[in-house]
């Protein structure tokens, strides 16, 4: 069965594109796109992702920290 993968944000207020995610993964499974304004938020690849939520965990607006 598939790992369970995170959810970065579900509304672009909960994400500032401060890239800590993108950084601190392991699996290299988070990219950066750009949206249509120009802002930057994060991607993950669920092929590439395992679960380990480290990126949730680093992530300076989630209430989790
Ligand atoms: S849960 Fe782990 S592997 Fe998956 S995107 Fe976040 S940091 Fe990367
Ligand atoms: S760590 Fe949080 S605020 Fe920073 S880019 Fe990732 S989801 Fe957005």
């Amino acid at each position: 069965m598939k790992e369970k993968i995170p959810v970065l944000y579900n509304r672009k207020e909960e994400c500032c594109g401060c890239t800590a995610c993108y950084a601190i993964c392991p699996k290299c499974a988070i990219s950066m796109q750009e949206d249509e304004e120009g802002f930057e938020y994060p991607l993950i690849d669920e092929n590439k992702c395992v679960g380990c939520f480290r990126c949730i965990k680093v992530c300076p607006l989630k209430e989790t920290n």
